[in-house]
């Protein structure tokens, strides 16, 4: 296991280290995999299955101790693959529509998985505080994974978020900070601090610790084909905030392959974004290789980053498997709310309106094919974007047969 670097190739040992020496690339864990006959699959598909139920059943996959699973911390992952019968009638769909809901996570969003990782890596360089720049869900991921593993905790984020998203990150009893800015003004104030003596010996589990970060976003890929049956969906539709989940999700689906833990065959993956902030989806539209910064006003605020760090490994991946990035409005967003939650009895937050928002409009303009196995992710809860949707009694009646009747909802 190494860190090697995603433009030139140069390999490092693994350390808090996240750009390359030698010429400023990102940084990503790399594995030697032993390319084994069908036996070794085999044997390998059996120890998953019968590891934990969370991440820590792929530690063999991951940058993390053997003895992960007797450690301190959240244990998030192996959440529901929901067979969405309804909503795949509702849209079409006749080739399998699933979703992934990685709502049901410890802090209610799929930040847990990466930070689980991190906390590892942080353990191993010796960081006593955990930090971090966020959108919402990483902050209370962050505080709450530093509350059970036994760091300090101090994390940053916009002073305009979510209600429900700032007691989520200050419950924990780790400091909090509202910093006057969007997101991307966090991210480089972050920057300076890990610079500064002021952030010495701080573990940023999406800037210094970045490599590994990257890896708990890969369990999802391993999730998904486990739970198709070891086999790769054929389409993925995956929302992009820096872009980083949507790059890990292609190299664990890749790293499946290799290990010939699912059969190798074609799958295309989706980015999705809220028109709001759209600057992957424009650069995908322009045909452009760079992605123009954008300043971001939408609701979906988790996915509100204008200055995606991955964006252009998003577009390269976009390409190369024939799918796309798209966007919707607000108001499809929260109309894709309410048809999930209609359809399949599921929450989701503004983030997931965006993905269920893409896949709808993907279909109608023929980019993704109904007849094909199609995964959805929904990475949050809709309780911490409940301002989102506005949502209340069918009626307010005086506790009387006779005012029940006059409401006009009785039977018959
Ligand atoms: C952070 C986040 C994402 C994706 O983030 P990336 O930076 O693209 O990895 C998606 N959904 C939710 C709800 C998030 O909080």
């Amino acid at each position: 296991m190494a860190l090697s670097c995603r433009e030139c190739g140069e390999r490092f040992g693994l350390g808090p280290i996240f750009a390359c020496a030698l010429c400023f690339g990102p940084l990503e864990v790399a594995y030697d995999l032993p390319a084994g006959g069908p036996r070794q699959a085999a044997d390998l598909r059996k120890r998953i299955e019968d590891g934990p139920a969370n991440i820590w059943r792929y530690a063999p996959l991951l940058p993390v101790p053997a003895d992960v699973a007797d450690k301190p911390n959240l244990n998030p992952g192996l959440t529901k693959l929901v067979k969405a019968g309804n909503l795949a009638r509702e849209l079409g769909v006749t080739g399998g529509l699933y979703v992934k809901d990685d709502s049901g996570n410890p802090t209610h969003s799929f930040k847990d998985r990466v930070v689980a990782i991190a906390v590892e890596a942080a353990r191993a360089f010796g960081f006593t505080t955990l930090s971090c720049s966020s959108t919402g869900n990483l902050a209370g991921a962050v505080g709450a994974a530093a509350a059970r593993a036994g760091f300090k905790s101090c994390v940053f984020i916009p002073h305009d978020l979510e209600a429900g998203k700032v007691v989520m990150a200050a419950v924990y009893g780790g400091d909090l900070v509202g910093i006057e800015g969007t997101y991307d003004d966090v991210n480089r104030f972050c920057s300076e601090l890990i610079g500064d003596p002021l952030g010495e010996g701080w573990g940023f589990v999406n800037v210094n610790l970045r490599p590994y970060y990257g890896e708990g976003s890969k369990t999802l890929a391993y999730e998904i084909c486990e739970q198709l049956g070891w086999r790769l969906p054929d389409q993925i539709v995956v929302p992009i905030a820096s872009g980083s989940q949507l790059t890990k999700i292609d190299k664990g689906l890749k790293e499946l392959v290799a290990l010939g833990l699912v059969e190798d065959r074609p799958y295309k993956i989706f980015g999705a974004q809220a028109e709001g902030c759209s600057p992957v989806s424009r650069a995908f539209k322009d045909g452009h290789d760079v992605v123009r910064p954008v300043k971001p006003d939408t609701i979906a605020k988790s996915l509100a980053i204008g200055n995606p760090a991955d964006g252009p490994y998003v577009l390269d991946i976009a390409r190369r498997t024939g799918g796309a990035v798209e966007d919707v409005t607000d108001e499809q967003i929260v109309d894709a709310i309410r048809l999930l939650a209609r359809t399949e009895g599921i929450f989701a937050e503004t983030a997931g309106g965006v993905t269920v928002g893409v896949t709808r409009k993907l279909i109608e303009s023929g980019l993704l094919d109904p007849s094909l196995t199609t995964v959805v992710l929904n990475t949050g809860d809709g309780l911490k974007t409940l301002d989102a949707v506005a949502a209340g009694p069918t009626a307010t009646i005086r506790p009387s047969l006779e005012a029940f009747r006059a409401a006009g909802l009785a039977a018959g």
